[in-house]
């Protein structure tokens, strides 16, 4: 909404006349996280409430920002006659206290600017306007009659997408002059789309399941907890299959039953489709989504409805956690002890984390659900801070999966294969019981490693310390790290042999290719982000497999977590040995979960699962520990591991990584910070070394990895120490605190 100073009825619901006719000066912290926080001129006789969306001049720029308790973001003030106006003020329920309180404390915790956190609030800069409408364009399925290759292209590609001419061109690879064009030649045509039309109510009785007795008591406990609205952290600890997801749905059900907001977090948008019906099964409606996929129109609609409070349940990627809530009434993580909650770029919090502290400061409950907790989550239950609430069995007495190991140095492979006899035994009693199996291996591609047979020359990434993995299916060698891609060549490019290119090791694609020579007649499909990468693609492989047109998948951990198919049950794991060789601080914890997960897919129906595990190594503790189902002596080692270590939980680390297109002006950096490292009780400091990824996207990496007391401000100390030194331009320092990549 446009400022006019001399129309108070103009100005927003959040802003307020005072009587006194004072000019009031506003603290603004702009959306730019180079600037610190500045002052403005209020229009005369408004005040605005902190929280308080506004636009403000920047030299001859305009940017957003939000007005801030004075107290709270100091800066040196200027002189009251230099006060320039705010711009606009912006007609949205101003962000509320304790989402500022978030927003401070995480830019705290993650060493971040505040700016770059409110940022997350305020994903939708195209929201903040008040308009109703969007223009979107569609295909008219028209061919025009001067028809480029350019514009063929957009055409062949357009599909039925629907989005702004930036995103079409985005998705067809033209620029946004060829859909304008088209546009014009009448093949593309404009549509208005609403967005500001109310969302579905969610009917917390539409189809409420009976609950067995371990249920109902757990699902009793959240419901009162959300009834109560206050602070409770909960662990929901069920086994794979337990029904975690009906037990919390109740709590949501309480929430939509008091018109209040619920947040569920999921860490793949490629499980939103299967959580979307069953959310739609459950409560007769779809919830709203949050994630990277949705078009800007979706994103416009979705932020309004959770500023406004009609959005009732959001299910959203980790970036949903920083948005402005009206009436937030419960949390829910679910899988919370993924990895991918943890954002490795930018602002590098951790989603599980920072969820707990939200609900802290919204003084309401939250969730975490996991069949395997993390060893951080697990503590805080065991010293009673979270309360854990546990599902021992499976739904309607099914049985956990058997699971067993096959050691591969007793029963190998042939040469050149990768599935053990034994397990091919089981693959082919499966295929002839019509049931469905799943083989996973968390390599995508065909192989990791592509080398010349005549010299030996492998083929790296120019912008990576990584190999080039080969992708058959679309003939192309790609960088996993940077997504650098090449055309296989012919030749060796070091020694010029041709055809001398052999594979090494196995990926997903390799095992469908065994599996195809093995079974000519099974129905293979492959499971990874590389085919399964739009909720729409999720829900064709869920269709399929629910059909019963899939008799055996191939997949990475994407298809370790959220999916229910009775008829699934045998599991395969072709290399359970491949997490441990990290030799990181979770190795141990993330292989034993993973496979946890995936043997959670199996016969989660009437038919019993069975789970067999390829190990070199099958005493190692890991298998020990899956094989004779003690999760609890596996666990209870880990952290005595990690207590005696003084590792996390138990102490703190933060990883400090410089990075540069220069190699000495990295290493002269890190041998700066170093160098220049505080003496401090309780705080030692490792490094400086190349990082494991010692070049990543073409800059030069180093680390330093500080380990500290918990009872250690190591943030205070970090932020005065780095806050001292001065390095080049080109330089980049990034601080990962409670890091969990250690590349
Ligand atoms: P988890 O998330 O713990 O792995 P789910 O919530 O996916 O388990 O539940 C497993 C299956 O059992 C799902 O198909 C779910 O709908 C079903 N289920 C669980 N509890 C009930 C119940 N009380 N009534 C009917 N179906 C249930
Ligand atoms: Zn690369």
């Amino acid at each position: 909404m446009a400022f006019a100073p001399d129309n108070h009825r103009g100005a927003s619901a959040a802003a307020k006349l005072i009587l006194d006719g004072r000019m009031t000066r506003v603290r603004v912290i702009l959306l730019n996280a180079a600037l610190g926080p500045l002052d403005y001129r209020a229009p005369p006789g408004v005040t605005l409430e902190p929280g308080t969306i506004v636009l403000a001049p920047l030299g001859p720029r305009q940017i957003t920002g939000v007005v801030w308790e004075p107290e709270r973001a100091p800066t040196d003030e200027i002189d009251e006659k230099r006060l320039r106006p705010l711009l606009q003020i912006y007609d949205l329920p101003p962000l509320n206290a304790p989402l500022r309180r978030l927003i401070e404390w995480t830019a705290d915790y993650y060493l971040a600017p505040v700016a770059a956190v409110l940022r997350m609030a305020l994903a939708s800069a195209s929201a903040l306007d008040g308009s109703r409408t969007i223009t979107e364009y569609r295909a008219t399925g028209l061919v025009p009659e001067r028809l480029t290759p350019q514009r063929a292209q957009a055409l062949d590609r357009i599909g039925n997408r629907q989005g702004l001419v930036r995103e079409l061109a985005l998705a067809t690879d033209v620029s946004d002059g060829v859909i304008r064009g088209l546009v014009k030649a009448g093949a593309i045509e404009a549509i208005e789309v609403t967005i500001d039309d109310p969302f579905p109510r969610p009917d917390a009785d539409h189809a409420a399941p009976v609950l067995e007795p371990a249920q109902r008591e757990a699902a009793g406990t959240l419901v009162r907890a959300v009834q109560t609205g206050e602070f409770a952290p909960f662990l929901l600890d069920g086994v794979t299959g337990s029904g975690k997801t009906e037990v919390y749905f109740e709590a949501v059900a309480e929430a939509v039953r008091k018109g209040l907001q619920t947040l569920v977090l999921l860490p793949e948008i490629a499980l939103t489709e299967p959580f979307l019906k069953r959310f739609g099964a459950r409560f007769g409606c779809d919830p709203v989504a949050w994630h990277s996929g949705l078009r800007q129109s979706q994103r416009r609609h979705a932020w309004r409805g959770i500023v406004t409070g009609d959005a009732r349940v959001i299910v959203g990627a980790r970036s949903a956690l920083f948005l402005p809530y009206r009436r937030l009434g419960l949390i829910v993580v679910d899988e919370a002890h993924e990895i991918s909650f943890k954002q490795e770029e930018g602002v590098q919090y951790h989603a599980r984390d920072v969820a707990v502290m939200r609900a802290k400061l919204e003084a309401i409950p939250v969730v975490l659900a996991s069949a395997t907790p993390a060893i951080e989550t697990r503590q805080m239950a065991e010293i009673g801070v979270y309360r854990e609430l546990r599902l021992p069995d499976r739904f309607g007495g099914a049985a956990l999966p058997d699971i067993s190991a096959v050691d591969l140095t007793q029963d190998p492979p042939p040469r050149g294969r990768w599935l053990a006899p034994s397990l091919v035994r089981e693959l082919e009693a499966n295929l002839e019981a019509g049931e469905q199996s799943l083989l996973f291996l968390n390599r995508r591609g065909y192989a990791p490693l592509t080398l010349c047979r005549a010299c030996g020359h492998r083929f790296q990434c120019p912008n990576c310390t990584a190999w080039m993995v080969e992708h058959r299916l679309v003939n192309r060698l790609a960088c996993h790290h940077c997504g650098h891609v090449m055309p296989p060549p012919r030749a060796c490019p070091e020694c010029h042999e041709e055809d001398s290119l052999v594979a090494c090791g196995p990926g997903v694609e390799r095992i469908a290719d065994e599996i195809a020579a093995l079974f000519p007649e099974a129905r293979t499909t492959i499971v990874t982000s590389d085919t399964i990468w739009s909720p729409a693609k999720a829900a064709e492989f869920v269709g399929r497999m629910e059909a019963g047109e899939i008799d055996i998948v191939v997949g990475t951990q994407l298809v370790t977590k959220g999916y229910h198919f009775p008829n699934l049950t045998l599991v395969g794991v072709v290399d359970a040995d491949l997490g441990l060789s990290g030799g990181d601080l979770r190795a141990a914890e993330r292989s034993f979960q993973q496979i946890m997960q995936v043997a959670g897919r199996a016969g989660r129906g009437e038919k019993p699962g069975r789970v067999l595990v390829q190990t070199h190594e099958p005493m190692a503790p890991v298998i020990r520990a899956l094989v004779s189902g003690d999760a609890e002596g596996f666990y209870a080692a880990e952290t005595e591991a990690r207590r005696e270590a003084a590792m996390p939980p138990f102490g703190r680390l933060a990883g400090i990584i410089v990075s540069s297109e220069d190699l000495a002006e990295a290493t002269e950096t890190a041998r700066l910070i170093g160098r220049t490292a505080p003496r401090v009780e309780n705080m030692a400091v490792f490094g400086p070394a190349p990082a494991p990824l010692a070049m990543l996207r073409g800059r030069h990496r180093q680390r330093l990895l500080v380990h500290a007391a918990r009872s250690l401000d190591v943030q205070e100390v970090i932020r005065e120490w780095l806050g001292k030194l001065d390095w080049p331009r080109g330089v980049r320092v990034a601080v990962d605190v409670d890091p969990y990549s250690f590349l």
